[in-house]
């Protein structure tokens, strides 16, 4: 019952293979995870065994989650923004291969970051590189979305302004396949004020009125060691650093935020569990503060 409408975890470890991350979400009693499906700092990878395909849908039976719980992640090393023909034909090519490790997991979604420009095309260039890249990776691919990470803005990262990813997803073809997940303390770096709860709610009326609730597939909750606007990307433990805490309750307060996973990035694992507990907690009591009272 307590915040069933709300997917809390962690990006947790698949040290010991994917399927083990399933069950470090479930000792953390979270309700969603996120997790790579292959090692993020090389391009290269083993293909998924069939044996490691069957553990690790059998563990997401076992302990609960469905696809829609569950976020994985792609690796650093891609850009599908590249401005350079080499550089972009190894990133479209590593992008789809994590697709098709998402569709052979039976996960539904894929986060990534959209691209860099390095400085070498402009904006606007970059833009629609990311989206014919996301075209073409969705053309090749069935049933995985593209779920767009807003970022931080730091060097020469797209995707720091909410119009920057409405940019993108209005150049995607297949728009039931395409979201965004907005990261808390990327875009307060990038300069959405998200410190009171009038600001948080100027932040996401700014993101619905540009972006669109429609496209939200999940968020990264992190507060941040990075001040507002200085487009450094610095993650820090939930009401530890500059955010605090009254983003975190005003959204567990909110049901836009309902059935997505949301998922903690913070910079020590030995409190997620902690973290959860206490974004559970938020969640339930403005469930029960809403409940009419009839005495
Ligand atoms: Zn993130
Ligand atoms: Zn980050």
């Amino acid at each position: 019952m307590m915040s069933e409408n709300k997917f809390i975890g962690a990006h947790v470890s698949i040290a010991g293979g994917v399927n083990h991350a399933v069950k470090r979400a479930y000792d953390l009693k979270a309700t969603a995870f996120a997790l790579f499906t292959k090692n993020p700092r090389q391009w290269q990878a083993a293909a998924l065994t069939i044996e490691t395909i069957d553990n690790f849908r059998a563990a997401c039976d076992q302990y609960g989650y469905s696809s829609r719980q569950i976020l994985p992640h792609d690796s650093y090393l891609i850009n599908l923004g590249h401005p350079t023909r080499a550089g972009i034909e190894k990133s479209r090519k590593a992008f789809i291969e994590e697709m098709h490790r998402c569709e052979q997991l039976g996960l539904s979604l894929l986060n990534f970051h959209p691209g860099s420009h390095l400085q070498l095309i402009k904006e606007e260039k970059c833009l629609s590189r990311i989206a014919d890249s996301i075209n073409i990776a969705l053309e090749q691919t069935q049933s995985v979305t593209a779920i767009i990470e807003n970022t931080a803005g730091q060097g020469s990262n797209l995707g720091f302004r909410f119009e920057q990813l409405a940019a993108i997803i209005d150049r995607v073809h297949d728009k039931t396949r395409i979201g965004v997940c907005i990261d808390t303390c990327h875009a307060f770096a990038s300069g959405y004020d998200l410190r009171i709860e009038s600001t948080c709610a100027d932040t996401f009326k700014a993101f619905a009125d540009i972006v669109g609730f429609q496209y939200l597939r999940g968020m990264h909750l992190n507060d941040a060691k990075s001040d507002c606007g200085s487009r450094v990307d610095r993650h820090h433990s939930l009401a530890e650093g500059k955010i605090g805490t009254t983003l975190f309750s005003w959204l567990m307060a909110d049901e836009r935020f309902n059935g997505i996973p949301m998922i903690l990035e913070t910079i020590n694992p030995n409190i997620w569990s902690k973290e959860i507990v206490w974004l559970k907690t938020l969640a339930f009591s403005t469930k029960t503060a809403s409940k009419p009272s009839f005495c």
